[in-house]
């Protein structure tokens, strides 16, 4: 049985759009089932990292996703008397990536436009609203069936990537279970538009209150998110009552410049699905895991997920690499994935404190270890799990800037394979005064880095290539 596409792309949301815009850039045909056909209208991620604005850098996007967002300033704890249990300062933190470490946006900003990139390929179709209904797959590829607006329609693909959120259908069809990290808090989210933000705080705040842990964060231009923890006996319909929510927001002093846009709750938690593939179907994004947002991580993560995933597709579609390739999506990134939901929820437990008690004991250590440490330092940067390694491999590799520009797109897709004696000399030298101790500090010649911008490995050139030839395909 012929093949429609190379690879089926089940939902939408950003993980499945930039996915679907990865393998475009790859030459890989993919057809994209998404049964909405508008957007998701609920409040979601408000929050994204350096690593993501070089993913949006490498398809394109950087500047409009600059234009629609805003860098945010600082990360702050606060207890109930206002004073600061911890706090980030995220612009002095600075980053690898060549952007600033962190932006706030609104998720269905960047999905409309994610779409659009995937839609304005010839690699990609666009079927919606389609509905997944079942599935099979055999050793050459993966039939689905899909309902659309005009009955049953058949969908054969060599691979199959379920990007279906977190209730994931296909991950339910196949009998995969979830590992629970037994954190599991209701709470109330409100994005409100915002006609005068000099009301409101610039920096982004986790007010640690016991009588009512609550969240207050930037997003985009003209935008602003809280979200308050439900109390024990309080429902959601309750704290969805548009009354309740004025005395929510009361304390803020805002009613004159505060409109309510969009309100929902949910149920934050983490969770990781035991496994990532089966045969030809490959779990994506909150598909894979999901993570309470104290981190802003949520969607980060899924966006890393096919940054991993579709060169390895790429490969193993176009350029007949071993399918085993891809097992490593799931040993590179699991181990990546839980440190960030563990990090989330190491915070989520110091926000969600109920008891005065316990709050009040918290915040005591809390202020005493500011007292003595000052700011919190930034997250250690995650390396991959054990995969398409060489020894030196795993370090998410940086990417310089000069005032000419920045490096990637100097450089362009694919693998890179940089010398350090030759960076001086060709286009990388407006970067070589930032290149060359990357080299000095590892003691090494060369340096092979992947399409995801993570090191493939370091030492002789020959080396480098024969490894990449044999794993991957030739460079
Ligand atoms: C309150 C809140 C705050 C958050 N804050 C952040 C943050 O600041 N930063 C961050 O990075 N993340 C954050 N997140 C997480 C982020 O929103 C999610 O991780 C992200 O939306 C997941 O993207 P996805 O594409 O994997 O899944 P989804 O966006 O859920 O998309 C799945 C898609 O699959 C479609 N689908 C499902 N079943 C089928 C089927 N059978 N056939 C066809 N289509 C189907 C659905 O309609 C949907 O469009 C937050 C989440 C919440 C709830």
């Amino acid at each position: 049985m012929s093949h429609d596409c190379d690879v089926l792309v089940v939902g939408l949301g950003p993980v499945g759009a930039a996915l679907c815009a990865l393998l475009a850039r790859e030459g890989v045909t993919a057809i994209a089932v998404e049964k909405e056909s508008a957007v998701y209208p609920l409040p979601r991620a408000a929050h994204f990292d350096h690593e993501i604005m070089r993913l949006f850098q490498k398809l394109g996007i950087a500047g409009e996703m600059q234009a629609a967002s805003q860098v945010a300033p600082a990360y702050e704890f606060r207890n109930a008397a206002g004073q600061i249990l911890m706090r980030y300062d995220l612009i002095a933190q600075g980053s690898p990536s060549g952007w600033a470490p962190s932006y706030m946006f609104h998720q269905p900003s960047l999905e409309v436009a994610l779409r659009r990139l995937a839609g304005e390929s010839p690699h990609v179709q666009l079927r919606l609203p389609r509905t997944l209904r079942s599935f099979d797959q055999d050793p050459e590829g993966v039939t689905a069936i899909v309902d659309g607006p005009e009955g049953p329609e058949t969908v054969r693909a060599r691979w199959m990537v379920a990007c279906d959120g977190a209730k994931s259908p296909v991950r339910e069809a196949l009998g995969i279970g979830l590992d629970d990290f037994g954190f599991d808090e209701p709470w109330l989210v409100i994005d409100a538009l915002v006609s005068d933000p000099s009301r409101l705080p610039a920096a982004n705040l986790q007010i640690c209150d016991p009588a009512r842990p609550t969240t207050c964060l930037v997003m985009s231009q003209g935008r602003h998110r809280w979200e308050f923890m439900l109390l024990p006996g309080e429902t959601p319909e309750d704290l969805l009552d548009e009354g309740v929510i004025r005395e929510l927001l009361r304390p803020w002093n805002c009613d004159d410049v505060v409109e309510i846009e969009r309100k929902a709750v949910y149920r934050f938690h983490g969770r990781v699905a035991r496994r990532w593939r089966e045969g030809r179907v490959l779990l994506a994004g909150d598909a894979a895991h999901q993570t309470p947002p104290f981190a802003g991580q949520g969607m980060c993560s899924g966006l890393r997920d096919v940054d991993n995933l579709a060169w390895k597709l790429a490969a193993v579609i176009r350029r007949d690499a071993d399918p085993a390739l891809l097992d490593s999506y799931q040993t590179e990134r699991e181990p990546q994935v839980r440190s960030v939901i563990q990090l989330a929820i190491t915070m989520g437990r110091v926000v969600c404190i109920s008891d005065p008690q316990a709050a009040a004991q918290r915040d005591a250590g809390m202020l005493a270890q500011r007292a003595a440490g000052g700011e919190a330092p930034p997250p250690a940067p995650l390396r991959l799990g054990p995969g398409v390694l060489l020894d030196g491999g795993g370090e998410y590799f940086p990417q310089p800037w000069s005032e000419t520009g920045r490096m990637d797109d100097v450089l362009g897709d694919g693998p890179w394979l940089i010398e350090r004696a030759s960076v001086r000399g060709g286009p990388l030298a407006p970067f070589a005064d930032r290149l060359e101790p990357w080299f000095d500090s590892r003691g090494v010649e060369a340096v092979l880095v992947r399409p995801d911008r993570y090191v493939f490995g370091t030492g002789p050139v020959e080396v480098l290539k024969a490894a990449w030839a044999d794993g991957v395909g030739p460079l």
